[in-house]
């Protein structure tokens, strides 16, 4: 068993902190406040920080906040290099980190690699700036992580997908043995239409942004796909847009497709922009 819990998630800035008794690591650490971050951390006993995963490079994903994190207290980066690439065209002192010995930034281009006794197993998703040409929405080339810890002879696992327009079936089986599972449910779509945006349809693209019904089938499709028979499966839903979606919505067009699919979950809960969520424990 290991913990999980989201210190807060959506466009305005993202943070989960996973632990098991010997090893802490953040994936992402972008636009909320490092105050804020540390004050969490602190209050859930996570002093020292092993390692901050970087899904992809959007500035609610890795900013300055990330930087100073990292620089204030010596925390490797682990990241992609095209994302990595990214993310310093936007944020210059990110540059500094990879000076200095020991190096502050690692490279997975990949494959899986170890942070203490976690597991780590990056897998693409498809995603994109809103207009990825242009330098500042560059997303690099942006990934989810399964998270896997083993303890008692067993092999605990955390599936986490945030920012993903819609979700290939080689992602479905990625995240097919998870026992918790950190998803987005983005938007509503008739919110979206109703409001307008004038990101609207690149939302709504299957590099985008995931809407809600979508996000139920997927996690429909990951309960009946279980490679090694049923288990129980325990969702939090993230990066709820706060113009188009509600945590209510999300929880109630997410409910009706798996209920609807007579599909049981261990639970179903919300995550939050401005504050954290509850805490999960993964395999129990
Ligand atoms: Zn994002
Ligand atoms: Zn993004």
């Amino acid at each position: 068993m290991f913990r999980a819990c989201v210190l807060g998630s959506g466009s305005g800035g993202n943070c989960t902190a996973v632990w098991t008794s010997k090893t802490r690591v953040l994936v992402d650490a972008g636009k909320l406040k490092p105050k804020y971050i540390l004050g969490e951390l602190q209050r859930l006993g996570l002093a020292r920080i092993d390692a901050i995963l970087v899904t992809h490079a959007h500035t609610d994903h890795i900013d300055r906040t990330t930087y100073e994190l990292a620089s204030e207290r010596r925390i490797p980066i682990y990241c992609n290099r095209t994302t990595w690439r990214a993310a310093k065209s936007k944020t210059d002192d990110l540059k500094e980190l990879e000076m200095g010995s020991p190096k502050l930034v690692h490279f997975f281009d990949g494959a899986a690699f170890r942070v203490g006794d976690l597991t780590v197993k990056p897998f693409g998703v498809p995603h994109e700036g809103l207009g990825q040409r242009n330098g500042r929405q560059h997303a690099g080339a942006p990934v989810g992580f399964m998270l896997e810890h083993e303890s008692n002879g067993r092999t605990c696992v955390l599936g986490y997908a945030t920012d993903l327009g819609h979700v290939p079936d080689e992602v479905v089986d990625h995240l097919a043995d998870s026992d918790a599972l950190i998803m987005e449910a983005n938007h509503c779509e008739s919110l979206v239409d109703q409001r307008g945006a004038f990101h609207g349809p690149w939302v709504k693209s299957p590099v985008g942004h995931m809407n809600n019904y979508d996000t139920g089938r997927v996690i429909v499709k990951i309960v009946r796909g279980r490679p090694n028979g049923p288990k129980p499966l325990r969702v939090l839903l993230a990066h709820i847009s706060q113009d188009h979606n509600t945590g209510a919505r999300a929880l109630r067009q997410v409910g009706e497709i798996v209920k609807g699919c007579d599909v049981e979950l261990a639970g179903l809960h919300l995550t939050y922009q401005d504050r954290r969520s509850r805490i999960v424990e993964v395999g129990r």
